[in-house]
């Protein structure tokens, strides 16, 4: 469904990303793992069109994206500080998407409909009225998440999103947001620098250090048969 070709991005004469390739099939859940300032964020954005790369390619489903907008590649993402807007309802966020589409917006009250539907969906029900300030962080998220949703996504990009959250929380949402990959079909990649939440979630993790791709593999081949010191050493880290 994806593939990244030979990608490199620098900032500022600064390599953070080299070489990267990496492709991801239908359906599959993959965690970007790394420490902090290891690129995955830049890759992400990338992905989804926020960011432009100075080499390589990014394929979706076999068609070079690298001219479209991030609109056009009907991703959907949630960023831990792509924050929802404060001014507007959870209901009014959670449409937001298509009601500021310029082909195919649906009718004022096939939104609304919509986005009662995705309320449910992530467990939010009657909450539609309230703002964002009257939510807790967690159900806060799950807005992002609802609202990512809305425009129905091929790819769902996910960057840190439960990262704010306490550690309680954070594994309950975890949970429930694979289940929701699962039931609603997604093809997802989120991005985490905690090795247990990788191992633990992801169908793929891909081990990022510096720029580079240090390994790609299941969470068993990651923990069972680490490919560098580098993997051994970050996802030993667990224990
Ligand atoms: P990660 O998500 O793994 O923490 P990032 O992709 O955010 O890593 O960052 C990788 C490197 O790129 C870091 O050194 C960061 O400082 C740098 N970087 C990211 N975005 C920018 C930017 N817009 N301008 C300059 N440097 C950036």
């Amino acid at each position: 469904m994806i593939r990244v070709n030979n990608l490199t991005k620098r900032f500022d004469d600064v390599s953070v990303l080299r070489d990267i390739s990496l492709s991801v099939e239908p359906g599959e859940f993959i965690a970007l793992l790394g420490p902090s300032g290891s690129g995955k964020t830049t890759l992400l954005r990338i992905i989804a069109g926020l960011e432009f790369q100075d080499e390589g390619e990014v394929l979706v489903d076999g068609r070079d994206v690298s001219g479209l907008s991030v609109r056009d590649r009907q991703v959907g993402f949630v960023f831990q500080h792509y924050a929802l807007f404060r001014h507007m309802t959870v209901a009014q966020n959670v449409g937001f998407g298509l009601s500021v589409r310029k082909r195919n917006r649906p009718p004022k009250r096939e939104i609304e409909a919509r986005a009662q539907e995705l309320l449910r969906l992530v467990q939010l029900d009657g909450l539609g009225k309230r703002y964002p300030s009257q939510l807790s962080g967690g159900q806060r998220q799950r807005v992002a998440l609802a609202r990512a949703l809305a425009i129905e996504p091929k790819l769902l990009l996910l960057d840190e999103p439960f990262g704010a959250l306490d550690a309680k929380v954070r594994k309950d949402l975890r949970r429930w947001l694979r289940d929701l990959h699962r039931q609603m079909g997604l093809t997802s990649i989120f991005v985490t620098h905690d090795q247990e939440e990788a191992l633990e979630l992801a169908d793929r993790v891909v081990v990022m250090d510096h720029g580079v791709i240090e390994q790609i593999g299941t969470p068993e081949e990651i923990y069972m048969e680490p490919a560098t010191p580098f993997v051994s050493h970050f996802v030993g880290e667990t224990n």
